[in-house]
Protein backbone atom coordinates (compact mmCIF):
# COMPACT_ATOMS: atom_id res chain seq x y z
CA UNK A 1 0.00 0.00 0.00
CA UNK A 2 1.17 3.58 -0.66
CA UNK A 3 2.35 6.11 2.20
CA UNK A 4 -0.94 7.32 3.34
CA UNK A 5 -1.04 11.51 2.93
CA UNK A 6 0.45 12.58 6.53
CA UNK A 7 -2.42 14.18 8.41
CA UNK A 8 -3.80 14.94 12.15
CA UNK A 9 -4.19 11.53 12.46
CA UNK A 10 -1.15 9.34 10.90
CA UNK A 11 1.99 10.09 9.09
CA UNK A 12 2.90 5.93 7.74
CA UNK A 13 0.95 2.85 7.88
CA UNK A 14 1.88 0.39 10.91
CA UNK A 15 3.64 -1.58 8.67
CA UNK A 16 5.84 0.99 7.48
CA UNK A 17 7.09 0.95 11.25
CA UNK A 18 10.24 -1.19 10.31
CA UNK A 19 14.04 -1.23 11.16
CA UNK A 20 15.19 0.92 7.93
CA UNK A 21 12.72 3.71 10.21
CA UNK A 22 14.17 3.66 13.34
CA UNK A 23 14.37 7.32 15.16
CA UNK A 24 12.18 8.48 12.82
CA UNK A 25 8.97 10.26 14.22
CA UNK A 26 5.80 8.92 13.23
CA UNK A 27 2.33 9.24 13.66
CA UNK A 28 0.02 5.97 13.57
CA UNK A 29 -4.00 5.49 13.95
CA UNK A 30 -6.03 2.49 14.21
CA UNK A 31 -7.54 0.33 17.35
CA UNK A 32 -5.83 -0.88 20.61
CA UNK A 33 -6.04 -4.42 19.79
CA UNK A 34 -4.43 -5.47 23.36
CA UNK A 35 -2.82 -3.86 25.85
CA UNK A 36 -0.55 -5.17 28.55
CA UNK A 37 0.43 -3.07 32.23
CA UNK A 38 4.04 -4.07 33.38
CA UNK A 39 4.28 -1.96 36.13
CA UNK A 40 5.78 0.95 35.23
CA UNK A 41 5.35 0.60 31.36
CA UNK A 42 2.30 0.26 29.45
CA UNK A 43 2.11 -1.51 26.08
CA UNK A 44 -0.33 -1.30 23.35
CA UNK A 45 -0.40 -3.58 20.42
CA UNK A 46 -2.18 -1.04 17.73
CA UNK A 47 -4.07 -2.33 14.94
CA UNK A 48 -4.47 -0.94 11.55
CA UNK A 49 -5.45 -2.45 8.53
CA UNK A 50 -1.98 -3.31 7.59
CA UNK A 51 -0.86 -5.14 10.66
CA UNK A 52 0.20 -4.20 14.31
CA UNK A 53 3.09 -2.36 16.41
CA UNK A 54 3.54 -2.35 19.25
CA UNK A 55 3.50 1.44 21.51
CA UNK A 56 5.68 1.65 24.68
CA UNK A 57 4.11 4.18 27.32
CA UNK A 58 7.17 5.37 29.88
CA UNK A 59 5.94 7.00 32.46
CA UNK A 60 9.30 8.88 32.84
CA UNK A 61 9.38 10.34 29.28
CA UNK A 62 5.81 11.36 28.35
CA UNK A 63 3.66 11.23 32.01
CA UNK A 64 0.55 12.46 30.24
CA UNK A 65 0.82 10.03 27.25
CA UNK A 66 1.33 7.07 30.11
CA UNK A 67 -1.72 8.48 32.38
CA UNK A 68 -3.82 8.69 29.01
CA UNK A 69 -2.82 5.21 27.71
CA UNK A 70 -3.70 3.51 31.63
CA UNK A 71 -7.54 4.63 30.44
CA UNK A 72 -7.71 2.76 26.71
CA UNK A 73 -9.22 -0.37 26.43
CA UNK A 74 -9.36 -2.92 24.04
CA UNK A 75 -10.85 -1.58 20.45
CA UNK A 76 -10.52 1.92 21.45
CA UNK A 77 -9.40 3.95 18.27
CA UNK A 78 -6.73 6.26 19.32
CA UNK A 79 -3.76 8.21 17.32
CA UNK A 80 -0.40 7.80 18.46
CA UNK A 81 2.88 9.99 17.82
CA UNK A 82 6.32 9.70 18.60
CA UNK A 83 10.08 8.00 17.69
CA UNK A 84 10.78 4.68 16.51
CA UNK A 85 12.94 2.50 17.94
CA UNK A 86 14.82 -0.70 17.25
CA UNK A 87 13.87 -3.34 20.24
CA UNK A 88 16.58 -4.58 22.65
CA UNK A 89 17.58 -8.04 21.33
CA UNK A 90 15.60 -9.80 24.09
CA UNK A 91 12.29 -7.88 23.48
CA UNK A 92 12.11 -8.63 19.54
CA UNK A 93 9.10 -10.58 18.04
CA UNK A 94 9.71 -12.69 15.75
CA UNK A 95 6.35 -13.21 14.98
CA UNK A 96 5.17 -9.97 14.14
CA UNK A 97 6.46 -8.45 11.19
CA UNK A 98 7.34 -5.27 13.19
CA UNK A 99 8.24 -7.33 15.69
CA UNK A 100 11.95 -5.64 15.54
CA UNK A 101 10.67 -1.73 16.45
CA UNK A 102 8.22 -0.12 18.32
CA UNK A 103 7.13 3.29 19.06
CA UNK A 104 7.38 5.46 22.14
CA UNK A 105 4.36 7.52 22.52
CA UNK A 106 5.12 10.66 23.22
CA UNK A 107 1.72 12.07 22.40
CA UNK A 108 -1.89 9.98 22.03
CA UNK A 109 -5.53 10.94 21.39
CA UNK A 110 -8.18 9.05 22.12
CA UNK A 111 -10.79 9.54 18.84
CA UNK A 112 -13.33 6.98 19.90
CA UNK A 113 -14.10 4.92 23.02
CA UNK A 114 -15.51 0.97 22.44
CA UNK A 115 -17.80 -1.33 24.74
CA UNK A 116 -16.33 -3.92 26.04
CA UNK A 117 -16.73 -6.34 22.45
CA UNK A 118 -19.22 -9.11 23.00
CA UNK A 119 -16.62 -11.59 21.95
CA UNK A 120 -12.34 -10.94 21.78
CA UNK A 121 -11.22 -9.50 18.33
CA UNK A 122 -7.44 -10.09 19.33
CA UNK A 123 -7.89 -13.70 18.65
CA UNK A 124 -9.62 -16.51 16.50
CA UNK A 125 -11.42 -18.60 18.94
CA UNK A 126 -14.76 -20.13 17.64
CA UNK A 127 -17.39 -17.87 18.34
CA UNK A 128 -21.30 -18.58 17.86
CA UNK A 129 -22.08 -17.59 14.33
CA UNK A 130 -25.30 -15.55 15.35
CA UNK A 131 -23.21 -13.47 17.55
CA UNK A 132 -20.30 -12.89 15.21
CA UNK A 133 -23.03 -11.84 12.45
CA UNK A 134 -24.93 -9.43 14.72
CA UNK A 135 -21.42 -7.77 15.43
CA UNK A 136 -19.99 -8.22 11.93
CA UNK A 137 -17.66 -5.48 12.31
CA UNK A 138 -15.93 -6.74 15.09
CA UNK A 139 -15.87 -9.87 13.67
CA UNK A 140 -14.82 -8.11 10.41
CA UNK A 141 -11.90 -6.62 12.46
CA UNK A 142 -10.74 -10.50 13.51
CA UNK A 143 -7.90 -11.41 11.55
CA UNK A 144 -9.65 -14.79 9.90
CA UNK A 145 -12.15 -12.56 8.35
CA UNK A 146 -9.57 -9.80 7.11
CA UNK A 147 -7.68 -12.72 5.25
CA UNK A 148 -10.49 -13.90 3.68
CA UNK A 149 -11.55 -11.09 2.11
CA UNK A 150 -8.00 -10.21 1.07
CA UNK A 151 -7.65 -13.44 -0.57
CA UNK A 152 -10.86 -12.51 -2.10
CA UNK A 153 -9.86 -8.77 -3.23
CA UNK A 154 -6.73 -10.80 -4.85
CA UNK A 155 -9.00 -13.24 -6.84
CA UNK A 156 -11.58 -10.69 -8.47
CA UNK A 157 -8.33 -8.47 -8.93
CA UNK A 158 -6.58 -11.69 -11.39
CA UNK A 159 -9.78 -12.39 -12.91
CA UNK A 160 -10.22 -8.69 -13.72
CA UNK A 161 -6.81 -9.18 -14.62
CA UNK A 162 -6.52 -11.84 -16.35
CA UNK A 163 -9.85 -11.03 -18.64
CA UNK A 164 -9.00 -7.40 -19.77
CA UNK A 165 -5.44 -9.04 -21.20
CA UNK A 166 -8.36 -11.20 -23.25
CA UNK A 167 -9.94 -8.39 -24.41
CA UNK A 168 -13.22 -8.63 -22.43
CA UNK A 169 -15.41 -5.74 -21.48
CA UNK A 170 -16.66 -5.32 -17.65
CA UNK A 171 -20.11 -4.62 -18.68
CA UNK A 172 -22.91 -4.24 -16.01
CA UNK A 173 -26.97 -5.56 -16.52
CA UNK A 174 -30.00 -4.67 -14.33
CA UNK A 175 -30.70 -6.03 -10.93
CA UNK A 176 -34.76 -5.21 -11.26
CA UNK A 177 -36.00 -7.02 -14.49
CA UNK A 178 -38.19 -9.96 -15.58
CA UNK A 179 -37.51 -13.78 -14.25
CA UNK A 180 -34.37 -15.70 -15.85
CA UNK A 181 -35.29 -19.38 -15.08
CA UNK A 182 -32.07 -21.26 -13.60
CA UNK A 183 -34.00 -23.57 -11.29
CA UNK A 184 -34.92 -21.74 -8.17
CA UNK A 185 -37.79 -19.21 -7.14
CA UNK A 186 -37.36 -15.46 -8.09
CA UNK A 187 -37.55 -12.52 -5.41
CA UNK A 188 -39.90 -10.34 -6.55
CA UNK A 189 -40.06 -6.70 -6.28
CA UNK A 190 -43.61 -4.48 -6.68
CA UNK A 191 -43.34 -1.89 -8.91
CA UNK A 192 -45.11 1.63 -7.28
CA UNK A 193 -45.99 3.09 -10.88
CA UNK A 194 -47.25 0.25 -12.20
CA UNK A 195 -49.39 -1.26 -9.37
CA UNK A 196 -49.67 -4.77 -10.21
CA UNK A 197 -46.81 -5.36 -11.93
CA UNK A 198 -43.29 -6.81 -10.17
CA UNK A 199 -39.91 -6.91 -11.12
CA UNK A 200 -37.56 -10.27 -10.37
CA UNK A 201 -34.48 -10.07 -9.02
CA UNK A 202 -31.94 -12.12 -11.58
CA UNK A 203 -31.35 -15.71 -10.82
CA UNK A 204 -28.37 -14.88 -13.14
CA UNK A 205 -27.81 -12.06 -16.16
CA UNK A 206 -28.30 -15.23 -18.75
CA UNK A 207 -30.33 -13.79 -21.28
CA UNK A 208 -28.96 -9.82 -21.17
CA UNK A 209 -24.94 -11.50 -21.72
CA UNK A 210 -26.63 -13.31 -24.49
CA UNK A 211 -28.15 -9.90 -26.07
CA UNK A 212 -24.64 -8.46 -25.19
CA UNK A 213 -23.50 -11.21 -27.96
CA UNK A 214 -26.26 -10.26 -30.45
CA UNK A 215 -25.51 -6.92 -29.94
CA UNK A 216 -21.94 -7.48 -30.56
CA UNK A 217 -19.75 -7.00 -28.08
CA UNK A 218 -17.85 -10.04 -28.31
CA UNK A 219 -16.27 -10.32 -24.95
CA UNK A 220 -18.04 -9.25 -21.99
CA UNK A 221 -17.67 -10.39 -18.82
CA UNK A 222 -19.17 -9.26 -14.93
CA UNK A 223 -18.88 -9.92 -11.33
CA UNK A 224 -23.19 -9.76 -11.11
CA UNK A 225 -24.92 -10.57 -7.85
CA UNK A 226 -27.64 -12.85 -8.46
CA UNK A 227 -30.89 -14.31 -6.29
CA UNK A 228 -31.99 -17.17 -5.86
CA UNK A 229 -34.84 -18.07 -3.61
CA UNK A 230 -34.06 -21.38 -2.54
CA UNK A 231 -35.42 -24.21 0.28
CA UNK A 232 -32.43 -24.56 2.78
CA UNK A 233 -29.47 -26.50 1.07
CA UNK A 234 -26.14 -26.49 2.65
CA UNK A 235 -23.92 -23.63 2.27
CA UNK A 236 -25.99 -21.62 0.09
CA UNK A 237 -27.16 -18.25 0.28
CA UNK A 238 -30.26 -16.05 -1.06
CA UNK A 239 -27.67 -13.53 -2.91
CA UNK A 240 -24.28 -14.88 -4.10
CA UNK A 241 -21.43 -13.72 -6.99
CA UNK A 242 -20.47 -15.03 -10.08
CA UNK A 243 -17.86 -14.49 -12.10
CA UNK A 244 -20.20 -14.61 -15.64
CA UNK A 245 -18.74 -14.59 -18.56
CA UNK A 246 -19.79 -14.57 -22.42
CA UNK A 247 -18.06 -15.04 -26.11
CA UNK A 248 -19.09 -14.98 -29.63
CA UNK A 249 -17.97 -16.93 -32.46
CA UNK A 250 -17.06 -20.27 -30.27
CA UNK A 251 -17.25 -23.70 -29.63
CA UNK A 252 -16.85 -25.68 -25.93
CA UNK A 253 -13.02 -25.44 -26.64
CA UNK A 254 -12.69 -21.84 -27.18
CA UNK A 255 -14.51 -21.16 -23.65
CA UNK A 256 -12.78 -24.21 -21.47
CA UNK A 257 -9.27 -23.10 -23.02
CA UNK A 258 -10.01 -19.58 -22.04
CA UNK A 259 -11.15 -20.84 -18.47
CA UNK A 260 -8.15 -23.34 -18.50
CA UNK A 261 -5.58 -20.13 -18.58
CA UNK A 262 -7.92 -18.00 -16.09
CA UNK A 263 -7.72 -21.33 -12.96
CA UNK A 264 -4.49 -21.77 -13.72
CA UNK A 265 -3.38 -17.49 -13.11
CA UNK A 266 -6.70 -17.43 -9.96
CA UNK A 267 -5.95 -20.60 -8.87
CA UNK A 268 -1.98 -19.50 -8.11
CA UNK A 269 -3.35 -16.39 -6.01
CA UNK A 270 -4.49 -19.22 -3.66
CA UNK A 271 -1.52 -20.97 -3.36
CA UNK A 272 -2.62 -23.80 -5.59
CA UNK A 273 -0.84 -24.65 -8.63
CA UNK A 274 -2.45 -26.71 -11.57
CA UNK A 275 0.02 -29.43 -13.27
CA UNK A 276 -1.14 -29.44 -16.74
CA UNK A 277 -4.22 -28.87 -18.26
CA UNK A 278 -7.94 -30.05 -16.01
CA UNK A 279 -8.78 -33.22 -17.49
CA UNK A 280 -12.16 -34.04 -18.49
CA UNK A 281 -15.01 -36.21 -18.08
CA UNK A 282 -18.06 -36.79 -19.78
CA UNK A 283 -20.93 -36.83 -17.70
CA UNK A 284 -22.11 -40.47 -18.32
CA UNK A 285 -17.84 -41.40 -17.26
CA UNK A 286 -18.02 -39.45 -14.19
CA UNK A 287 -21.93 -40.98 -13.41
CA UNK A 288 -20.77 -44.41 -13.74
CA UNK A 289 -17.37 -43.75 -12.06
CA UNK A 290 -17.98 -41.74 -9.44
CA UNK A 291 -21.96 -41.75 -9.51
CA UNK A 292 -22.45 -38.01 -9.40
CA UNK A 293 -21.43 -35.17 -11.96
CA UNK A 294 -19.08 -33.40 -9.29
CA UNK A 295 -16.86 -35.94 -8.93
CA UNK A 296 -13.96 -35.63 -6.30
CA UNK A 297 -10.95 -38.01 -7.67
CA UNK A 298 -9.14 -37.14 -4.99
CA UNK A 299 -9.31 -40.49 -2.86
CA UNK A 300 -9.14 -42.91 -6.10
CA UNK A 301 -11.61 -45.38 -4.97
CA UNK A 302 -13.51 -45.70 -8.55
CA UNK A 303 -16.75 -47.58 -8.72
CA UNK A 304 -16.81 -50.53 -11.32
CA UNK A 305 -19.42 -52.24 -13.12
CA UNK A 306 -19.67 -55.96 -12.65
CA UNK A 307 -22.35 -56.44 -14.69
CA UNK A 308 -20.04 -58.94 -16.64
CA UNK A 309 -18.60 -60.90 -13.88
CA UNK A 310 -22.43 -61.39 -12.61
CA UNK A 311 -23.62 -62.14 -16.03
CA UNK A 312 -25.29 -65.79 -15.45
CA UNK A 313 -25.87 -65.52 -11.75
CA UNK A 314 -27.79 -67.38 -9.76
CA UNK A 315 -28.06 -65.08 -7.01
CA UNK A 316 -31.60 -63.67 -7.06
CA UNK A 317 -30.61 -60.27 -6.41
CA UNK A 318 -28.19 -59.56 -9.19
CA UNK A 319 -30.19 -61.76 -11.39
CA UNK A 320 -32.78 -59.82 -10.66
CA UNK A 321 -31.40 -56.11 -11.16
CA UNK A 322 -29.76 -57.45 -14.14
CA UNK A 323 -32.95 -59.07 -16.23
CA UNK A 324 -34.66 -55.28 -15.03
CA UNK A 325 -32.34 -53.17 -17.41
CA UNK A 326 -30.21 -52.46 -14.00
CA UNK A 327 -26.94 -52.64 -13.01
CA UNK A 328 -24.32 -54.52 -10.61
CA UNK A 329 -22.06 -51.86 -9.16
CA UNK A 330 -19.56 -52.08 -6.73
CA UNK A 331 -16.73 -50.59 -4.72
CA UNK A 332 -13.89 -51.23 -2.99
CA UNK A 333 -12.49 -49.91 0.83
CA UNK A 334 -9.45 -50.52 2.71
CA UNK A 335 -8.92 -50.56 6.34
CA UNK A 336 -10.79 -52.08 9.19
CA UNK A 337 -15.12 -51.84 9.00
CA UNK A 338 -16.34 -53.17 11.85
CA UNK A 339 -19.85 -54.76 12.04
CA UNK A 340 -21.68 -52.32 13.55
CA UNK A 341 -20.18 -49.90 10.86
CA UNK A 342 -21.19 -52.31 8.39
CA UNK A 343 -24.81 -52.43 9.14
CA UNK A 344 -24.95 -48.38 9.16
CA UNK A 345 -23.43 -48.26 5.48
CA UNK A 346 -26.30 -51.21 4.91
CA UNK A 347 -28.97 -48.68 6.82
CA UNK A 348 -27.20 -45.56 4.90
CA UNK A 349 -27.88 -47.32 1.25
CA UNK A 350 -31.39 -48.37 2.00
CA UNK A 351 -31.89 -44.39 3.07
CA UNK A 352 -30.38 -43.57 -0.71
CA UNK A 353 -33.38 -45.44 -1.90
CA UNK A 354 -31.43 -48.77 -2.56
CA UNK A 355 -33.36 -52.32 -1.70
CA UNK A 356 -30.27 -53.23 0.10
CA UNK A 357 -26.34 -53.43 0.04
CA UNK A 358 -24.17 -56.73 -0.59
CA UNK A 359 -20.47 -56.58 1.38
CA UNK A 360 -17.96 -58.61 1.82
CA UNK A 361 -14.36 -58.88 2.47
CA UNK A 362 -11.66 -60.55 0.35
CA UNK A 363 -9.79 -63.67 1.26
CA UNK A 364 -7.65 -65.47 -0.21
CA UNK A 365 -8.13 -66.43 -3.77
CA UNK A 366 -10.83 -63.45 -4.47
CA UNK A 367 -13.52 -65.42 -2.73
CA UNK A 368 -15.73 -63.68 -0.10
CA UNK A 369 -16.47 -63.66 3.93
CA UNK A 370 -20.06 -62.06 3.20
CA UNK A 371 -23.49 -63.05 4.20
CA UNK A 372 -24.21 -63.68 0.25
CA UNK A 373 -21.26 -66.01 -0.49
CA UNK A 374 -23.09 -69.16 -0.70
CA UNK A 375 -25.55 -67.98 -3.22
CA UNK A 376 -22.55 -66.98 -5.48
CA UNK A 377 -20.07 -69.17 -7.77
CA UNK A 378 -15.99 -68.94 -7.37
CA UNK A 379 -15.90 -67.65 -10.55
CA UNK A 380 -18.16 -64.74 -10.16
CA UNK A 381 -16.53 -63.94 -6.16
CA UNK A 382 -12.94 -64.14 -8.09
CA UNK A 383 -14.24 -62.55 -11.20
CA UNK A 384 -15.65 -59.31 -8.97
CA UNK A 385 -12.74 -58.95 -6.55
CA UNK A 386 -10.17 -58.69 -9.43
CA UNK A 387 -12.72 -56.44 -11.30
CA UNK A 388 -11.99 -54.15 -8.40
CA UNK A 389 -8.38 -54.87 -7.69
CA UNK A 390 -9.06 -56.30 -4.53
CA UNK A 391 -6.51 -58.09 -2.16
CA UNK A 392 -7.42 -60.34 0.71
CA UNK A 393 -8.53 -57.81 3.86
CA UNK A 394 -10.26 -55.27 1.67
CA UNK A 395 -14.01 -54.83 1.68
CA UNK A 396 -16.54 -54.93 -1.01
CA UNK A 397 -19.59 -52.76 -1.30
CA UNK A 398 -21.98 -53.49 -4.33
CA UNK A 399 -25.53 -52.37 -5.30
CA UNK A 400 -27.76 -54.48 -7.90
CA UNK A 401 -30.36 -51.97 -8.33
CA UNK A 402 -31.50 -49.01 -11.49
CA UNK A 403 -28.90 -47.30 -12.70
CA UNK A 404 -29.37 -44.14 -10.98
CA UNK A 405 -30.01 -45.81 -7.69
CA UNK A 406 -27.32 -47.99 -8.10
CA UNK A 407 -24.61 -44.28 -8.37
CA UNK A 408 -26.00 -42.21 -5.85
CA UNK A 409 -25.63 -44.67 -2.95
CA UNK A 410 -22.51 -45.89 -4.30
CA UNK A 411 -21.35 -42.37 -5.07
CA UNK A 412 -22.43 -41.27 -1.28
CA UNK A 413 -20.63 -44.43 0.42
CA UNK A 414 -17.58 -43.98 -1.94
CA UNK A 415 -17.11 -40.28 -0.12
CA UNK A 416 -18.38 -41.70 3.36
CA UNK A 417 -15.59 -44.64 3.46
CA UNK A 418 -12.77 -42.28 1.43
CA UNK A 419 -9.88 -41.65 3.81
CA UNK A 420 -9.59 -37.55 3.92
CA UNK A 421 -8.62 -36.13 0.51
CA UNK A 422 -5.02 -34.30 0.07
CA UNK A 423 -3.99 -31.73 -2.39
CA UNK A 424 -6.66 -29.94 -4.88
CA UNK A 425 -8.66 -31.48 -8.07
CA UNK A 426 -10.33 -29.72 -10.62
CA UNK A 427 -11.86 -31.33 -13.95
CA UNK A 428 -14.20 -30.71 -16.69
CA UNK A 429 -17.71 -32.22 -16.90
CA UNK A 430 -19.28 -32.41 -20.74
CA UNK A 431 -21.75 -33.91 -22.59
CA UNK A 432 -24.32 -33.29 -20.23
CA UNK A 433 -28.23 -35.08 -21.46
CA UNK A 434 -30.20 -31.73 -22.10
CA UNK A 435 -33.12 -32.32 -19.82
CA UNK A 436 -33.88 -34.56 -16.23
CA UNK A 437 -37.35 -36.01 -15.73
CA UNK A 438 -39.14 -34.28 -13.07
CA UNK A 439 -41.27 -37.25 -12.32
CA UNK A 440 -43.66 -35.32 -9.61
CA UNK A 441 -44.63 -32.75 -12.17
CA UNK A 442 -44.84 -35.10 -15.42
CA UNK A 443 -42.39 -33.27 -17.18
CA UNK A 444 -38.46 -32.32 -18.68
CA UNK A 445 -36.49 -29.99 -16.72
CA UNK A 446 -33.30 -28.42 -18.27
CA UNK A 447 -30.12 -29.95 -16.30
CA UNK A 448 -28.57 -26.51 -16.79
CA UNK A 449 -30.78 -24.18 -18.30
CA UNK A 450 -33.33 -23.82 -21.57
CA UNK A 451 -30.51 -21.98 -23.40
CA UNK A 452 -28.03 -24.21 -23.60
CA UNK A 453 -27.80 -25.33 -27.00
CA UNK A 454 -29.01 -29.03 -27.15
CA UNK A 455 -27.06 -31.72 -29.49
CA UNK A 456 -28.30 -34.89 -30.90
CA UNK A 457 -31.37 -35.77 -32.76
CA UNK A 458 -34.22 -33.05 -31.73
CA UNK A 459 -36.47 -35.26 -33.57
CA UNK A 460 -36.04 -38.37 -30.87
CA UNK A 461 -37.43 -38.37 -27.85
CA UNK A 462 -36.28 -35.16 -25.53
CA UNK A 463 -34.84 -37.47 -22.90
CA UNK A 464 -32.38 -38.61 -25.57
CA UNK A 465 -31.02 -34.64 -26.29
CA UNK A 466 -27.68 -33.89 -25.27
CA UNK A 467 -25.95 -30.64 -24.53
CA UNK A 468 -23.37 -28.65 -25.13
CA UNK A 469 -22.93 -27.54 -21.74
CA UNK A 470 -19.80 -28.11 -19.51
CA UNK A 471 -19.55 -27.52 -15.96
CA UNK A 472 -16.05 -27.23 -13.75
CA UNK A 473 -15.55 -29.58 -10.74
CA UNK A 474 -12.91 -28.73 -8.04
CA UNK A 475 -12.90 -30.95 -5.17
CA UNK A 476 -16.33 -32.38 -5.57
CA UNK A 477 -17.74 -28.83 -5.40
CA UNK A 478 -19.26 -27.57 -9.41
CA UNK A 479 -17.56 -24.11 -8.70
CA UNK A 480 -18.28 -23.32 -12.79
CA UNK A 481 -20.85 -23.92 -14.95
CA UNK A 482 -22.18 -23.00 -18.99
CA UNK A 483 -22.94 -23.88 -22.21
CA UNK A 484 -22.59 -23.17 -26.09
CA UNK A 485 -26.17 -21.35 -26.28
CA UNK A 486 -29.27 -21.77 -29.00
CA UNK A 487 -28.56 -18.78 -31.27
CA UNK A 488 -31.13 -19.98 -33.39
CA UNK A 489 -35.00 -18.84 -32.98
CA UNK A 490 -36.52 -21.88 -33.83
CA UNK A 491 -34.36 -24.21 -31.94
CA UNK A 492 -35.01 -22.35 -29.20
CA UNK A 493 -38.94 -22.66 -29.83
CA UNK A 494 -38.14 -26.58 -29.68
CA UNK A 495 -36.87 -26.25 -26.23
CA UNK A 496 -39.32 -24.46 -24.86
CA UNK A 497 -41.88 -26.89 -26.60
CA UNK A 498 -40.45 -30.06 -25.18
CA UNK A 499 -40.33 -27.85 -21.36
CA UNK A 500 -44.13 -27.48 -22.01
CA UNK A 501 -43.96 -23.91 -22.38
CA UNK A 502 -46.48 -23.37 -25.44
CA UNK A 503 -45.95 -21.02 -27.68
CA UNK A 504 -48.09 -18.15 -26.39
CA UNK A 505 -46.56 -18.59 -22.79
CA UNK A 506 -42.69 -18.34 -24.31
CA UNK A 507 -43.40 -15.30 -26.64
CA UNK A 508 -45.06 -13.96 -23.50
CA UNK A 509 -41.93 -14.87 -20.87
CA UNK A 510 -39.21 -14.82 -23.27
CA UNK A 511 -40.56 -12.57 -26.62
CA UNK A 512 -37.71 -10.31 -26.32
CA UNK A 513 -35.16 -13.22 -26.59
CA UNK A 514 -36.86 -14.87 -29.31
CA UNK A 515 -36.83 -11.54 -31.21
CA UNK A 516 -33.25 -10.85 -30.75
CA UNK A 517 -32.51 -13.99 -32.01
CA UNK A 518 -34.00 -12.94 -35.10
CA UNK A 519 -31.71 -10.13 -35.87
CA UNK A 520 -28.42 -11.53 -36.56
CA UNK A 521 -27.55 -13.34 -33.33
CA UNK A 522 -23.85 -14.74 -33.99
CA UNK A 523 -22.89 -18.48 -32.10
CA UNK A 524 -21.84 -17.80 -28.76
CA UNK A 525 -21.50 -19.25 -25.23
CA UNK A 526 -20.05 -18.57 -21.65
CA UNK A 527 -19.59 -19.89 -18.20
CA UNK A 528 -20.09 -18.56 -14.85
CA UNK A 529 -18.19 -19.48 -12.02
CA UNK A 530 -19.77 -19.33 -8.07
CA UNK A 531 -16.96 -16.76 -6.60
CA UNK A 532 -17.98 -17.57 -2.82
CA UNK A 533 -17.32 -20.87 -3.51
CA UNK A 534 -13.89 -20.65 -5.47
CA UNK A 535 -12.66 -17.78 -2.31
CA UNK A 536 -13.80 -20.47 0.21
CA UNK A 537 -12.21 -23.65 -1.44
CA UNK A 538 -8.49 -21.39 -1.68
CA UNK A 539 -9.03 -20.07 1.81
CA UNK A 540 -10.06 -23.71 3.10
CA UNK A 541 -13.34 -22.39 4.52
CA UNK A 542 -15.96 -24.88 4.84
CA UNK A 543 -18.57 -22.08 4.49
CA UNK A 544 -18.86 -19.34 1.88
CA UNK A 545 -20.12 -17.29 4.82
CA UNK A 546 -16.79 -16.92 6.03
CA UNK A 547 -15.57 -15.47 2.69
CA UNK A 548 -18.56 -12.87 2.26
CA UNK A 549 -18.29 -9.69 4.30
CA UNK A 550 -22.04 -9.31 5.24
CA UNK A 551 -23.82 -12.78 4.43
CA UNK A 552 -27.01 -14.11 5.43
CA UNK A 553 -27.71 -17.00 7.93
CA UNK A 554 -28.64 -20.22 6.13
CA UNK A 555 -32.93 -19.28 7.31
CA UNK A 556 -31.96 -16.22 5.34
CA UNK A 557 -31.85 -13.68 7.46
CA UNK A 558 -29.55 -11.06 8.83
CA UNK A 559 -28.58 -10.78 12.32
CA UNK A 560 -26.67 -7.74 11.42
CA UNK A 561 -29.89 -5.53 10.18
CA UNK A 562 -32.21 -7.77 11.29
CA UNK A 563 -33.78 -8.12 7.57
CA UNK A 564 -36.45 -9.41 6.11
CA UNK A 565 -38.60 -7.24 8.38
CA UNK A 566 -41.72 -6.27 8.03
CA UNK A 567 -42.29 -2.81 6.48
CA UNK A 568 -45.12 0.06 6.67
CA UNK A 569 -48.82 -0.49 5.57
CA UNK A 570 -48.66 2.57 4.46
CA UNK A 571 -45.49 1.67 2.19
CA UNK A 572 -47.84 -1.64 1.33
CA UNK A 573 -50.33 0.42 -0.12
CA UNK A 574 -48.40 2.33 -1.91
CA UNK A 575 -46.96 -0.68 -3.15
CA UNK A 576 -50.60 -1.55 -3.58
CA UNK A 577 -49.23 -4.94 -2.26
CA UNK A 578 -51.61 -6.75 0.48
CA UNK A 579 -49.41 -9.17 2.88
CA UNK A 580 -51.99 -12.63 3.50
CA UNK A 581 -48.90 -13.56 6.38
CA UNK A 582 -49.92 -13.11 9.92
CA UNK A 583 -47.74 -10.20 11.48
CA UNK A 584 -44.53 -11.42 12.15
CA UNK A 585 -43.30 -11.82 15.84
CA UNK A 586 -41.38 -8.57 16.62
CA UNK A 587 -37.96 -9.05 16.08
CA UNK A 588 -35.66 -10.63 19.08
CA UNK A 589 -34.46 -7.76 21.65
CA UNK A 590 -30.81 -6.93 21.52
N1 LIG B 1 -26.26 -18.61 -16.24
C1 LIG B 1 -25.61 -19.83 -15.83
C2 LIG B 1 -25.68 -19.98 -14.31
O1 LIG B 1 -25.91 -19.02 -13.61
C3 LIG B 1 -24.19 -19.91 -16.24
C4 LIG B 1 -24.01 -19.93 -17.71
O2 LIG B 1 -24.66 -20.74 -18.40
O3 LIG B 1 -23.18 -19.13 -18.19
O4 LIG B 1 -25.47 -21.06 -13.80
Amino acid sequence: MRPPRPNAYRTAWVDEARPARVDEEMRVAGWVHRRRDHGGLVFIDLRDRTGLLQLVFDPDEAPEAHAAAHRLRAEHVISARGPLVRRTDETVNPDLPTGEVELRVHEVEELAGADTPPFAVDDDAPVDEVLRLRHRYLDLRRRRMREALELRHAVVQSMRGHLHAEGFLEIETPVLTRSTPEGARDFLVPSRLQPGSWYALPQSPQLFKQLLMVAGYERYYQFPRCFRDEAFRADRQPEFTQLDIEMSFVEEEDVISLVDGLLREVLAVGGVELSGRPDRLTYDEAMLRYGTDRPDRRPGMEIEDLGSAFAGSQFQVFAGALSAGGVVRGLRARGELPRRRLDELTERARSLGAGGLVWAQVEEGGMWRSPVAKFLAEEEMAGASSALDAVPGDFLFLVADAEAVAAAVLGALRLELAPAPEGHDVLWVTDFPMFERNSEEDRWDPLHHPFTSPSGDLDADPGTWRSRAYDVVMDGLEIGGGSIRISRPDVQRRVFAALGLDEQEAELRFGFLLDALRYGAPPHGGIAFGLDRIVALLAGRDSIRDVIAFPKTASGSDPLTGAPAPVDDIQLRELGVRSAAPPPAPAPQR
